[in-house]
Parts: C-alpha cells; structure tokens; sequence
C-alpha cells in the first residue's frame, strides 16, 4: 500500500509564466497543489509594469490569472523576496518540486562611456517609471530637452516614443501613474529619434507598434530616404510579416502623402523618425551639470543579408544633440540564489525542455527560461511547456512524490520568524480595488500605488 500525497509545487514569479506554469500545473493533475511566491505585494509581472498603458487590451489575461489564483488549489503569497527572505533550497526541501518564473529584472548596457550620466536611462527603469513600479519612482526624469534618443528599434523602444509623444489627454484616460502625466504635460520633447544598429530589413518591432506610430496624432514621421536604398528590391524574398511591416516604412518614409494626410504632417507639433546603421560609442555630457548633451554615433554598413546581417563599423562617427537617452537593448534574467545553475553569457538558467540542468525536482519558465523575447502568448506556450515536463516526471516517478511535504506551512513559519508578512491574494483584491477607486476620481481606469509601503497600508486596513 503506498500513501499517496498531493504534488505540493512553488513556483517564483507571478508575472505570465508563473501563472500559466500553475494553471497547467491545476488542470493536469487534480490532485497538485500550487503556491506561488512573489517578491511584490502585487501580482502580474510586467503586465502590469510592461505592458503599455495604453494597451489595456493585453492586460485581459489578467482575468485568466485572476481565475487561477482562485482556485482552492492555487495561493498567492506576495510579499515574498525568494532568494533573500527564503533560499530556493529552502523551498525544495519543503515542495516536492520548484518552478522558477522569476523573469528578467536586469538589462543590458551599453557598455560605452557616459552612460552613467544625467538624462540617461534603461528601458526598463524608464518602463518602471510610467508603469509604477515602486523601485522606479526616483527616477523623475527631466524632459526639458528637445530630442530624446531611443537606442533600439524592438516594440519596448516604440512604446516608449509613444508614450514620450502621445497626446496627454489620451494617456490621462490610462492608468499610466499621474506624476508621469504631471511630467509629460511639461514635457518639452518635440522629436525622438529611435537607433538601430542595422538596417530597415532587420527592424525588431511589430506592424501594430509602427502603425501606432504613424497614425500617432499631433506627430508626423522624419526618416532619411537614402537608409532605404535597394530595401524595395530585396523585399521579394521575405518573410510576410516582414514584408507588411517593410512596407509600412517605406509607405511612410518615401510616398508623398494625399492631402488630407500632408496637412496632418505639416500641422503636427512633434515628430519621430528611425535611425538605421548606427551604434552608440559615446554618451557626451556638459562637464558642469554631468547631463547628457548629445551622444557620437558609429556608422554602420551591413555586412551579409536578411535577418543575420552583420553590422560593420565603416570608421565613420556622427554626433546627434540630445538631452534624454535611454538604451531599449534588452531585458536580461539575473541570478536569484547560488545554488542555482545560471549560465551568465545567455543570462537564462539551463534547462532541458524546462528542467533546469542536473538539479531534479527545479524546473524554470518563461524569460527566465528562454532569455527576454516573445510576446505574453510565447511565454505561455513556454510555460506549459515546463508544466508538461513537470506532470511528466511526475508520471513516470522520476519525479519523487511519494514522500510527503510540509508545503508553505513550513515556509510560512520561516517567514513569520523573519518578520516577513506575505501578501494573500485576497489582500491583494484590497490594493486592487483601492486602485480602481482611486482611479475612479479622475476618470482612470486604476490610480496605480506607487510604493511597498502605501500597498502594505491598504493591505493592514
Ligand atoms: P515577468 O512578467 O517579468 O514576471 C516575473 C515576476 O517575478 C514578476 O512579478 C517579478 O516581480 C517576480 N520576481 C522577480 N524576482 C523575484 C524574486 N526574487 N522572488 C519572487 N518573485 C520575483 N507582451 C505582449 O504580448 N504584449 C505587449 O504589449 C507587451 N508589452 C511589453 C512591454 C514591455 C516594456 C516588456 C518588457 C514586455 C512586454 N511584453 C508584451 C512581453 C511580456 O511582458 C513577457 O512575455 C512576459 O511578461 C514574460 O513573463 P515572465 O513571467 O517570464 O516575466
């Protein structure tokens, strides 16, 4: 006779592959239970500090999320930092098994001089600020300058000229954060150049985002004819979505507009345009103020075709006066606990199909899993990836589940013992509506919170 017990699992993270992971987790096997732990008192990860205001559309799966979280099998446990206020061993000795969703809460850098300056920013605490996330909120950003540089050409880099250009009184109808509103509507920003290494056939943004672009009111599109020479020509032999995309921009970039479209141009008070073949080499600074002043470009030419085309230096520089810059080069995963394999040049944690490398029972999904591309659906078909190869060692016993484990009811302990206070799901249900409620006053759809502090207040009352 063996004693059977319930799969206990943790999974660490509550963005999109935390939750997913869970839910394929619930429904696969009637019989597991899932906690997950979450370092802020708030769930959803970037769909709620990613995510653009403005796109209220994507944050739906919030919903599903919502769904999971309620099921008498799955528990939210916000609040809790892993990795500082519990170690990942931790956690394995008291679940039988631990999915790591922790995302990437890093970025890349540059790497060039003068990126410590003044008026320079990572995409991420530039998305953070707007967003709210709490670590971000220091980051006020003077936005007394003209032109503002975006390096990158990916959809975080379009979302951030949109939200650089947008009219106010559209993002005053988002839950963008109202310091951010309060800082754009003395924004002084009236062109943002948005730099990409290689060429218009390599561009790594999405039709919705340039479309967004182009009709963007109040603003009109500035490129420079000569980047798309011979682009029509090699457009025969690609990729469709590729193509769509190619030829918005040169539509856009090339084409005399009707006229009911070049009087909107010629009306329009701010402008935006793609920069292709350049690199940065040097932030430049007023040696006063240490502001960023300008920032030398290297000019590139491509070497090979299509999407692995290289990008060559031709020795070439030029300088672009600026006073905003922010790198949109990447998000990148980091490392949480040393008892984890990290393999730090991809910056993801090693896995086979989700497994981490030669550690059992530790599995790994979504950025963190497979480095920070790909949309929320890409994330979730990852994670339920992880689930299945999860539910399958399980099924074929490689997997221990025989031997019965304390779950959070000994990680509960530990915490209290710590001091630290997680956060319910149904305490999150509190910020939630004193959000809507706060939001509710000024004809937004949430007032987002903007500290720990202010969460955890409304959580005690
Ligand atoms: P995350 O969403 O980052 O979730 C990770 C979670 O882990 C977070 O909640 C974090 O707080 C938590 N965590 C981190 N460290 C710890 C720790 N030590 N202990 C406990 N918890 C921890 N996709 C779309 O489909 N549409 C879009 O419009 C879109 N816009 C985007 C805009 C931006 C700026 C970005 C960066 C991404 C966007 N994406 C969009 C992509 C989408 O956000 C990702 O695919 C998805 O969020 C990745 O999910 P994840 O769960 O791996 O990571």
């Amino acid at each position: 006779f063996f004693a059977s017990c319930n799969p206990k699992i943790c999974v660490v993270g509550s963005g999109p592959a935390g939750f997913y992971t869970a839910q394929h987790l619930i429904k696969a096997r009637q019989d597991a239970e899932v906690d997950i732990y979450e370092r802020l008192p708030v769930p959803f990860g970037l769909v709620r500090f990613g995510v653009a205001p403005d796109h209220p559309e994507v944050k739906n799966v919030i919903n599903t999320f919502t769904q999971t979280a309620k099921q008498s099998r799955c528990s939210f446990y916000g609040n809790v930092n892993v990795g500082k206020d519990v170690s990942i061993e931790e956690l394995q000795q008291a679940y039988h098994a631990v999915v790591l969703s922790y995302g990437a809460e890093g970025n890349r850098t540059m790497g060039v001089p003068g990126e410590q300056l003044a008026g320079v920013y990572s995409a991420q605490n530039f998305v953070g600020w707007y967003n709210g996330l709490p670590s971000c909120q220091e980051l006020n950003p003077d936005l007394s300058c003209e032109t503002a540089v975006i390096l990158g050409q990916g959809n975080v880099a379009l979302d951030i000229a949109r939200i650089l250009l947008s009219p106010v009184d559209i993002l005053k109808k988002t839950d963008i954060t109202q310091p951010t509103l309060e800082a754009l509507e003395r924004s002084q920003i009236r062109n943002v150049l948005i730099i990409g290494r290689r060429g218009p056939l390599q561009i790594a943004c999405t039709i919705k985002e340039l479309r967004e672009m182009v009709n963007l009111p109040d603003t009109r599109p500035e490129m420079v004819a000569a980047d798309f020479n011979g682009v029509a020509e090699a457009l025969k032999d690609v990729p469709r979505p590729r193509k769509r995309l190619t030829e918005l921009m040169l539509k856009t970039a090339l084409d005399t507009p009707g006229e009911k479209e070049q009087e909107r141009r010629n009306k329009a008070s701010r402008s935006w345009g793609f920069r292709f073949f350049r690199s940065p080499v040097e932030v430049l600074g007023d040696p006063d103020s240490m502001r960023v002043v300008g920032i030398r470009l290297a000019v590139n030419r491509l070497e090979g075709e299509g999407e692995g085309a290289r990008a060559v230096l031709t020795g070439e520089v030029e300088d672009v006066k600026c006073g905003l810059v922010i790198s949109s080069i990447g998000y990148k995963s980091v490392p949480i606990d040393p008892s984890v394999p990290f393999d730090s040049r991809k910056a993801i944690v090693p896995n086979n199909m989700g497994r981490v490398q030669h550690v059992s029972g530790l599995y790994c999904s979504g950025w963190l899993k497979t480095g920070p591309t790909g949309v929320i659906a890409t994330t979730m078909n990852n994670s339920f990836d992880t689930a299945r190869s999860l539910v399958e060692d399980i099924d074929s016993g490689t997997l221990d589940v025989s031997i019965s484990k304390p779950g959070s009811q000994s990680i509960s302990a530990l915490l209290e013992k710590r001091g630290v206070k997680p956060v319910s799901f149904s305490d999150w249900e509190k910020i939630d509506n004193a959000e809507m409620k706060k939001g509710e006053a000024s004809g937004k759809p949430r007032e987002k919170l903007l500290s720990v502090e202010e969460m955890l207040r409304v959580v005690q009352t």
